[in-house]
């Protein structure tokens, strides 16, 4: 049974354990260096990503986040994980860090005011049906490296991405209960 860590130091949190509990694997929160060593896979969750990485560093979590998911930890960021996975942000704050590893641009809060959080069905590579998409103040990707798959895209602009042992979506698959993007991830950790 894999490890798979949720960054807990802010964001939604629960609905990840939840749903990956559901999927049968051991997952717990991740709060210190010493249970990000456990850690076979990691999702980055929703939530505020600047606050995240400002918390990260504060508890000296940065950089074992960057080494590890550098050195190959298979990782799962959504919305604001999606930002902290990014090499290069668009609408960050001025001293934004992230964790990096996705050679993509991600635009922060990039559907503007009229569709600020909406919902979708979409189709996404590896699904068999489309999934139903929670977006909330989400991200899209802007431009992707030669490495990144486009897996699925909303409103023309790539929602779903994939970079070896990354994958990182603009919207909540953990908030309608619905493992099989989850269950997506768990076949990435399982190589
Ligand atoms: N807008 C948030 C940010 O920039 C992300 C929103 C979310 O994770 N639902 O960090």
């Amino acid at each position: 049974m894999p490890s798979i860590g949720v960054f807990a130091l802010q964001g939604d949190v629960r609905e990840h354990l939840q749903t990956l509990t559901a999927l049968g694997v051991d997952a717990f929160p991740v709060r210190r260096p010493s249970e990000l060593e456990r850690c076979d896979g990691l999702v980055l969750p929703g939530g505020e990503s600047t606050t995240m990485a400002k918390l990260a560093r504060t508890f000296e979590l940065l950089d074992p986040l960057r080494e590890r998911i550098h050195g190959g930890m298979p990782t799962f960021g959504t919305c604001a994980g999606m930002i902290l996975l990014a090499d290069r942000i668009e609408g960050g704050t001025s001293d934004q860090e992230t964790i990096g590893g996705l050679d993509a641009t991600v635009r922060r809060n990039a559907f503007g005011r009229q569709v600020d959080s909406f919902e979708a069905d979409l189709e996404l590579t590896g699904l068999d049906a489309p999934v139903h998409a929670v977006f909330i103040r989400a991200p899209w990707v802007e431009q992707t490296g030669p490495e990144v798959e486009v897996l699925a895209e909303a409103h023309g602009h790539p929602v779903a991405v994939r970079q070896g042992h990354l994958l990182a979506t603009s919207f909540h698959p953990e908030v309608d209960g619905d493992g099989r993007v989850h269950r997506l991830f768990l076949e990435l950790v399982a190589g």
